[in-house]
């Protein structure tokens, strides 16, 4: 089997990737190691930039998107029990749209289906090879067989633990990482959140963080070690730390039956080049962020503006030069999107390993951010998202 375009993993990247190539009448196979109903049900990412949420009304499928989401004009910092509100929408016009991930997947992977394009589920890739011709080859199990086609081009959309970045040439990609001496214990409760916008707390027992899913359901989140044992944790002893984490005089926080916890450990990643030959990476397969700047998902979306763009160039008018730039142009805009997030975690969060120096700078970033409107547009010109540079004519 030969297909134009053969894309490894159907999260966001690979799903939108798909979708908007289908528009234009490329043809792809998706293959996905996972069952559709654990990838739609994956709970993960939930703040869209602005650019995210132009990219999916633009490509058909922001329906739903536009009648559930939940708009926030800013976001506030809590330091020293006192919160501050930052309003985007006053400091630079425009603020963040909340809705799940898996809403977005949803949507995605419904309208793939409707459409009956060719996603195959619980087929995981374990090789891709080839990657210097003209024709890579990726071979897949399925069914208890292993498969194998050719592709045109070959994108590598399998997130973090996926096939494709492996696939790279080690004398190739360069990557760098630094993991974080904590983790984030995020939990997922039924109640109604206590803010109109999040809330990102600096506290001395750790960093917390209160976001929400839609009126009725809050996420929530406390720093904690990153193999910290979740069974010394039970449910009061999580709201009796949120509430002395983000509390403030004359605010409650609204309490709920917790309905799902985890934790995450933390981490930065990023490996360079994103394309080898036929082998193009996007979303997590190429980069990771630590979630304290809510950029994982934003930047997969980003990524895949600028490959569907090039793809589209390259499938219909035999242009090839926005898809030999493709790294260097995704590189430019992720190593920003790196820089903000990694600046926030170390300035949100405290470190075991930290000098007494350190943390007081750490902590002056802070003040100078609640206290001044400068860092302050700045801040809401990153959170809110850099712009993306190319957009495919859809
Ligand atoms: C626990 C958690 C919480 C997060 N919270 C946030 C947040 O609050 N805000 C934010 O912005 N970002 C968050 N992120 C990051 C965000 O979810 C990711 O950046 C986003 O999912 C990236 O999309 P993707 O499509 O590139 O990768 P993924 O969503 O990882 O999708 C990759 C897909 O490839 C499939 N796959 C893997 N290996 C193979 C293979 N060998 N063959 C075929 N398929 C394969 C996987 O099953 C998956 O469906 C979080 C991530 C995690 C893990």
């Amino acid at each position: 089997m030969h297909v134009p375009v053969a894309i490894v993993g159907a999260g966001p990247s690979g799903s939108l990737l798909a979708w908007i190539l289908r528009l234009r009448g490329i043809e792809s196979i998706v293959l996905e190691a996972r069952s559709r109903e654990y990838v739609e049900q994956r709970i993960r990412a939930g703040v869209l930039e602005q650019g995210t949420v132009d990219m999916l009304i633009k490509a058909g499928i922001g329906d739903r998107l536009k009648k559930e989401h939940m708009y926030h004009r800013g976001v506030c910092i809590g330091y020293r029990n006192r919160h501050y509100m930052l309003d985007f929408e006053e400091l630079i016009g425009r603020g963040v749209t909340v809705y799940g991930q898996q809403e977005i997947t949803r949507d995605l992977l419904g309208a793939l289906a409707k459409e009956n394009h060719n996603v195959i589920y619980e087929a995981p890739v374990v090789a891709i090879e080839d990657i210097d011709s003209d024709r890579p080859a990726v071979r897949y199990e399925h069914n208890g067989r292993t498969h194998e086609l050719t592709a045109d081009i070959v994108a590598g959309c399998d997130g973090f633990h996926g096939a494709s970045r492996k696939a790279m040439p080690a004398d190739v990609l360069k990557a760098y990482e630094t993991v974080y001496p904590f983790g984030w214990l995020g939990v997922l409760a039924e109640a109604p959140p206590s803010k109109e916008v999040a809330l990102f707390s600096h506290h001395e027992n750790g960093f917390a963080l209160l976001s929400m899913r839609s009126p009725t359901i809050s996420r929530l989140y406390l720093q904690c070690a990153p193999d910290e044992d979740l069974s010394e944790w039970s449910d009061g002893r999580i709201w009796d730390e949120l509430e002395t984490r983000l509390g403030a005089p004359g605010w409650t926080l609204e309490r709920g039956p917790i309905l799902q916890k985890e934790v995450t450990p933390l981490r930065s990643f990023f490996s360079e080049p994103m394309q080898h030959g036929r082998l193009f990476l996007a979303g997590d397969a190429a980069h990771v962020v630590p979630p304290t700047g809510a950029k994982g998902l934003n930047s997969a979306v980003a990524d895949v503006s600028v490959l569907s763009a090039a793809l589209i160039d390259h499938f219909t008018k035999g242009d090839e030069a926005l898809l030999r730039r493709y790294s260097d142009i995704a590189l430019e805009r992720n190593w920003q999107v790196q820089r903000f997030s990694w600046s926030n975690t170390a300035m949100y969060h405290v470190y075991p390993d930290r000098s007494p120096f350190d943390a007081r700078m750490h902590e002056a970033q802070l003040r100078y951010l609640i206290g001044d409107r400068s860092p302050q547009i700045v801040y809401a010109e990153n959170h809110t998202g850099l712009p993306i540079s190319h957009w495919p004519e859809i």
